[in-house]
C-alpha cells in the first residue's frame, strides 16, 4: 500500500483562506478587526522566526498584529503588567506569549495571567480544564490542526482506535482529549509504555508527538492506518555533508508504504499550527462580541 499524503501546507492555506473570509465579514458587517498580540521575551533565534511568521500571516489574513519584543532581562512583574494591559485592550482578541521564556520567569504564572478568553494558545489552566471536561474552550493550535486534518480526511472518527505517543501538555494530552471528544477509543503512550510497538499496531489513527527522529518505523503501523507526525527534528543530512534536514518522529519511507494516509515532515502538521493560531484569534474575537462561532475554524 502507498499512503495518501495529507498535505498540511495546502490544507493550512485553505484554513487561512477561511480565516481571511471571516475577517473580511467581521470588518464589513460588524466593524471589527480581530487582533493578535504576540509577546517575545529575549532573542531566542527560533522564537524570533516563529514570531516573524506569525506577524506576517496575521497581517496577510487582514488581522491586526501587535508585537511586543522585550529584553531578555525583563522582570516577571513587567511581563505580567504587559499581559494585564493586553487583557484590558479591546483591540486585542488573542494574546500569545512565545515560549520558552527565560529561566528567571515563572512561565505558568505568566500564562495563567492571560485572560482565558484571549488565550489563543489554549494553555491557560481554565482552558485546559474546559477541554478536559468537554466544554467550549480555546484549543491548543497544534492538536487543533491535527484534528482538522483528521476530520477532513476521515469525516467521522467515531469508534476508531487512536494512539497518541507523547503526553506533553501542549500536544499529547490535548490531542488525546480532542480524539476522545470525537468518540475515538484513545490510548496515550509515553516513555514508560511497555510494548510500544504493539500498542501502535492497534491504532487506526496514530499520532506521534515525541521529539525523536524517525522513531516510529513502518512495522509499528497498522496497514491502512492514518499517521499524523507532529515531530520536528533536525538531523545531519545523509547526502549533504555539513547540512541538516528536518524529519518527523515517524520513519516516513517505511510508514508510508503501510499506512493509508500520512502527514509528511515538513509540510504536514507544522503549517497547520500558525493557521490554527489565526483561527483561534477569529474565534476569540467572535466570542468576545457575542457573535456565532466561525464555521470551519473550531474544534
Ligand atoms: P515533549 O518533549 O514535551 O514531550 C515528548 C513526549 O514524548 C513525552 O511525553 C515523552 O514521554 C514521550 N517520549 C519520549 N521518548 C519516548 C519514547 N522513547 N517512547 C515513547 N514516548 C517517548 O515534546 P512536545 O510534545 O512539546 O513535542 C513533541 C514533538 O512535536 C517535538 O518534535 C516537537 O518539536 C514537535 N512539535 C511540533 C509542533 C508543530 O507545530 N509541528 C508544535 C509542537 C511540538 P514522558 O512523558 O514519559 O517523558
Amino acid at each position: 500500500m502507498t499512503a495518501t499524503i495529507i498535505d498540511g501546507k495546502a490544507f493550512a492555506a485553505t484554513v487561512r483562506a477561511r480565516v481571511a473570509t471571516h475577517v473580511a465579514a467581521l470588518k464589513s458587517d460588524h466593524d471589527l478587526t480581530p487582533g493578535l498580540a504576540v509577546v517575545l521575551v529575549g532573542e531566542d533565534p527560533a522564537s524570533q522566526v516563529y514570531v516573524r511568521n506569525k506577524g506576517k500571516q496575521t497581517a496577510e489574513a487582514g488581522m491586526a498584529s501587535f508585537e511586543h519584543k522585550l529584553d531578555v532581562a525583563t522582570s516577571q512583574k513587567d511581563i505580567l503588567s504587559l499581559v494585564d494591559q493586553l487583557n484590558a485592550d479591546p483591540e486585542v482578541h488573542g494574546i500569545l506569549v512565545q515560549l520558552p521564556l527565560p529561566d528567571h520567569v515563572d512561565s505558568a504564572e505568566v500564562i495563567n495571567r492571560i485572560s482565558p478568553a484571549k488565550d489563543v494558545d489554549g494553555f491557560h489552566i481554565s482552558n485546559v480544564g474546559l477541554l478536559g471536561t468537554g466544554q467550549k474552550s480555546m484549543v491548543p493550535c497544534t492538536p487543533l490542526g491535527c484534528l482538522m486534518m483528521l476530520r477532513d480526511h476521515h469525516g467521522s472518527l467515531s469508534g476508531l482506535n487512536a494512539v497518541v505517543v507523547g503526553r506533553s501538555n501542549i500536544v499529547g494530552k490535548p490531542m488525546a482529549q480532542l480524539l476522545l471528544g470525537e468518540s475515538c477509543t484513545v490510548t496515550i503512550a509515553h516513555s514508560r509504555t511497555k510494548d510500544l510497538a504493539d500498542v501502535c499496531r492497534g491504532a487506526d489513527i496514530l499520532v506521534a508527538a515525541v521529539g525523536r527522529p524517525e522513531m516510529v518505523p513502518g512495522d509499528w503501523v497498522k496497514p491502512g492506518a492514518t499517521v499524523i507526525d507532529v515531530g520536528v527534528n533536525r538531523i545531519p543530512h545523509p547526502e549533504k555533508p555539513g547540512k541538516t534536514k528536518l524529519v518527523g518522529d515517524v520513519d516516513f519511507a517505511s510508514a508510508s508504504a503501510v499506512a493509508g494516509a500520512i502527514t509528511p515532515v515538513p509540510g504536514g502538521v507544522g503549517p497547520m499550527t500558525i493557521a490554527c493560531l489565526l483561527a483561534n484569534t477569529v474565534t476569540a474575537c467572535c466570542r468576545a462580541n457575542g457573535l456565532p462561532e466561525p464555521e470551519g475554524l473550531t474544534a
